[in-house]
């Protein structure tokens, strides 16, 4: 890594990924190259998902976006993909292009159509779970059209500098972010009354905290910092961050990115030889560590991954975590990543029990749960995130957008975002909670907004902090 003072670096290097970044034009080369290298991804399972539709909709009702428009539902956002899948890899398309509805991108407008399907979809896996027929729209939209909007130049330009700055691990030289970390690093310290165990070998339990884990929730953090010291664990954790929320790379679809984050992020959890890893972060870090990292790495990790949730059930389960149970109102919102796609349903509902006599599930819970509509980068194309993420890394807020047509295409996907998140604060309504608890930064951000939006007084934590706060 570059000795050059960070100010500098960093400002060359949003100088770089900028110039990659096109929201206005149309560059048919580029489009092109990106369509015929999706294309050569594509494996059975896909091919399955771009084949097999019946388009009866019965995915439509339980799409977070489908009540912001019937242009955004699953099946009208997939069909997108479907349009170039059959111009580009079907004779009978190839052949009679205009009457199977097969086409590709052939202008700006083509192209904006796209970006913007691709950004009414937070891959909550909704459709998936109610296709009679396992087809799962979201991951077409996600790696078909995110790869060819993304490497047509068509991408929120804070992810795609956040990606690099994971990646080259740029935050370590960020005085403001690491300033943070060793904040909250220090409250930690003073909640156990002792120094935390950092950079022990061979423990049994290492807390992967990431830099978002401390921003977003730093009493999540404490909270389960808490947690591991009181049940009396053999546990360590990192004395520096080792990501910022891992893979970035991965919500824009870059898979070489991807792999080489992971690939990164394996070597330093391995030299520290732990026999499992815990994350707090419920979003796409779950999935991705939990399912994709043995499949980047072309092997089985040398330690075993779980969330902090799941760790809990299972100290509860044991008897090794005692809690004083509360009278809260307090429910549980299950992040679409960890609930729908990483099967953790049944856990929080047994901590959350263990710790309130008030829990109540939300009406609709467990794999069944309405997405909270931010994620998939949507709960980054948010004006106020995009100005607070840059004083923290010290420039101004139109330094992290591209121009006038990203800023548009920002203010548009909040307004959609607005509508699409309705539905979840309907249901904690009807829930009568007070409290919700979950585990995702932008399920907390999402839920916290939506209440604000539609007069819904209630607490939005983590369930790490809700626990700690909880403990014997
Ligand atoms: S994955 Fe979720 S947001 Fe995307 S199309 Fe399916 S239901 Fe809609
Ligand atoms: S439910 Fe399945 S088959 Fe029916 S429209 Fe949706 S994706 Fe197509």
């Amino acid at each position: 890594m570059s000795q050059e003072p960070p100010a500098s670096e960093l400002q060359k290097l949003i100088e770089q990924v900028k110039a990659s970044i096109d929201w206005e034009g149309f560059d048919k080369e580029r489009v092109e190259k990106a369509i015929r290298e999706t294309l050569a991804s594509l494996d059975p399972v896909k091919l399955h998902y771009l084949e097999n539709c019946v388009g009866c909709a019965a995915c439509a009702p339980a799409c977070p976006y489908y009540p912001v428009s019937e242009k955004y539902g699953p099946v009208e956002k997939a069909e997108l993909a479907r349009h170039i899948y059959r111009k580009e890899a079907t004779i009978l398309g190839k052949l009679f292009g205009p009457l199977l509805n097969a086409r590709k991108p052939k202008s700006a407008k083509d192209l904006d159509e796209i970006v913007e399907a691709l950004y009414r979809c937070t891959n909550c896996g909704a459709c998936y779970v109610s296709c009679p027929f396992g087809i799962d729209s979201g991951a077409i939209i996600r790696s078909m059209l995110g790869s060819i909007a993304t490497k047509s130049g068509r991408v929120p330009t804070l992810i795609a500098i956040f990606e690099v700055v994971e990646r080259e691990r740029l935050f370590l030289k960020m005085p403001a972010l690491m300033q943070i970390w060793s904040d909250v690093m220090k409250k930690a310290e003073q909640a156990i009354g002792k120094p935390l165990p950092y950079d022990k070998k061979g423990a049994e339990y290492f807390l992967l905290v990431n830099l978002s884990d401390v921003m977003f929730y730093p009493d999540g953090v404490i909270g389960a910092i808490k947690i591991l010291d009181r049940a009396g664990l053999d546990w360590t954790l990192p004395s520096k961050p080792l990501a910022f929320r891992p893979p970035i790379a991965a919500v824009i679809a870059l898979s070489k990115q991807t792999k080489e984050t992971l690939t990164m992020l394996d070597s330093d959890i391995s030299s520290y030889n732990p026999k499992n890893v815990v994350v707090l972060d419920g979003g796409f870090v779950y999935p991705w560590m939990r399912f994709e990292l043995p499949k980047a790495l072309g092997r089985r990790p040398s330690y075993r991954v779980l969330h902090i949730v799941e760790l809990l059930a299972k100290l509860i389960r044991e008897g090794r975590l005692k809690l004083k149970p509360s009278d809260d109102k307090v429910t549980w919102h299950d992040p679409c990543q960890l609930a729908r796609r990483g099967g953790v349903t049944e856990e929080p509902n047994l901590v959350l029990s263990a710790a309130s006599k008030g829990f109540r599930k939300l009406p609709h819970h467990g794999a069944e749960s309405y997405c909270c509509g931010g994620g998939g980068g949507i709960g980054c194309m948010n004006l106020q995130m995009i100005e607070e993420m840059a004083k923290l890394v010290g420039m101004p807020p139109e330094y992290l957008l591209k121009g006038e047509k990203e800023k548009r295409f920002v203010e548009k996907t909040m307004e959609a975002w607005s509508i699409a998140v309705k539905r979840k604060i309907d249901d904690i309504r009807r829930s009568g909670a007070k409290i919700v608890v979950t585990a995702c930064p932008v399920c907390m951000h999402s839920i916290a907004g939506g209440a604000q939006l539609y007069g819904l007084n209630i607490e939005v934590k983590h369930i790490a902090a809700y626990v700690a706060e909880r403990l014997e």
